[in-house]
């Protein structure tokens, strides 16, 4: 227990000092009123905060969902009209495993056991990315810092794409609104090969330093790659030729790298979020951090349990940015909590009626960014 504490507390210095350099302005008391209310709604439910027994069931249809539809893809599939939904399929179910299981393992929302936490966060490695660098990567710089560029990687796309209007703009970014939704699709496949490697390597998440993994987050870094490699490639190289592998797994990959993005871009990167910036020298963003975080994210589809349970409530991003260690399962009721809250204090709260809604907004903000 004592080794944990000790640990714990290396890495929460070691998370201020990524994080460090930006604060924000003093609470204006609306975080704190809005914690007392969702801490009242929990009191007087019977809602968990964690160790959702509903979540434990998704875990479960999730992880039999994924290994069925694998060994049904590279056991017994023959033709391209089996292949290709079936592809298509397993794309989505790895979504669902990485904004649902991942997620809430990787912001301790899932238990209040840290190695179930510790566990779940760990299929990330199994699907093909590190569990470590996420951490660092979505939980300490993105979290912290939702959309202040320069601070939030998850803005960062290079010289790609012109997605924050601090960003220089390119002259052939007026046409990012079209071709960015291909280079949306490769996300995984970068991520795969590439990203996480490279962060091992340097040392760095984007320009940010943060800690190299070591010992045993060394051993699960590779341990997993190992894994993963195995099932995506290994054993489907023993049953099918190259070509088909390769075409398999690139389907897989697109679909699963088009729903990453654009889930990603519906909560941040559409017409309606704030893009602050700190004030120069003092390093300030002039915000309380809760009102920052409401501002900058955008909701979507709140009233279809459908997405809600397929994005493990990652439509619900604002409740996410607000309680990020609650279970997911949790959102909409909370959303009824902090929609109402806003409205007292004044702070605007962003939403799409639908997901198709939120699309077409990030389609008009990336030709705005563009042009
Ligand atoms: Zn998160």
């Amino acid at each position: 227990m004592q080794e944990q504490n000790k640990s714990q507390q290396l890495m929460n210095s070691q998370e201020k000092e990524t994080a460090k350099k930006l604060k924000f302005a003093k609470n204006s008391g609306f975080q704190a009123e809005l914690r007392r209310r969702v801490d009242e709604l929990f009191e007087n439910s019977d809602l968990k905060e964690r160790d959702c027994p509903q979540m434990y069931v998704k875990t479960a249809i999730l992880l039999l969902s994924f290994f069925g539809i694998y060994s049904l893809l590279v056991f017994f599939a023959e033709t391209w009209w089996q292949v290709v939904p079936l592809c298509i399929l397993l794309g989505i179910v790895t979504a669902a495993i990485g904004f649902s299981i991942q997620h809430d393992g990787s912001h301790h929302a899932y238990s209040s056991i840290s190695w179930v936490n510790k566990l779940m966060s760990m299929s990330l490695d199994l699907i093909g990315a590190s569990s470590y660098v996420w951490h660092w990567k979505h939980d300490v710089l993105h979290h912290t810092y939702a959309n202040i560029a320069g601070y939030d990687m998850d803005l960062e796309v290079g010289i790609f794409g012109r997605l924050s209007p601090s960003h220089q703009r390119l002259n052939f970014h007026r046409w990012q609104h079209y071709y960015l939704w291909l280079l949306y699709g490769l996300l995984a496949i970068k991520w795969h090969f590439y990203d996480d490697f490279y962060c091992l390597i340097m040392g760095k998440i984007g320009d940010r330093n943060y800690p190299r993994p070591k010992h045993s987050n060394l051993a699960i870094f590779f341990g997993g790659k190992l894994v993963f490699f195995t099932i995506a490639f290994v054993i489907p190289l023993l049953f099918h030729s190259l070509w088909q592998v390769l075409a398999s797994y690139g389907l897989v990959a697109v679909t699963l790298g088009i729903m990453l993005s654009v889930v990603f871009q519906l909560a941040h990167v559409v017409e309606e979020a704030e893009f602050p910036l700190p004030v120069a020298e003092a390093n300030i963003i002039e915000n309380d951090w809760a009102i920052h975080q409401i501002e900058t994210t955008v909701n979507f589809s709140r009233n279809n349990s459908y997405v809600t349970w397929l994005l493990g409530g990652l439509n619900f991003q604002v409740e996410h940015h607000l309680f990020p260690n609650i279970c997911h399962v949790n959102y909409p009721e909370i959303s009824r909590v902090v929609e109402e809250t806003c409205q007292e204090f004044g702070v605007r709260y962003n939403q799409h009626s639908s997901f198709w809604a939120g699309l077409r907004s990030h389609y008009r903000w990336l030709r705005r960014m563009g042009t």
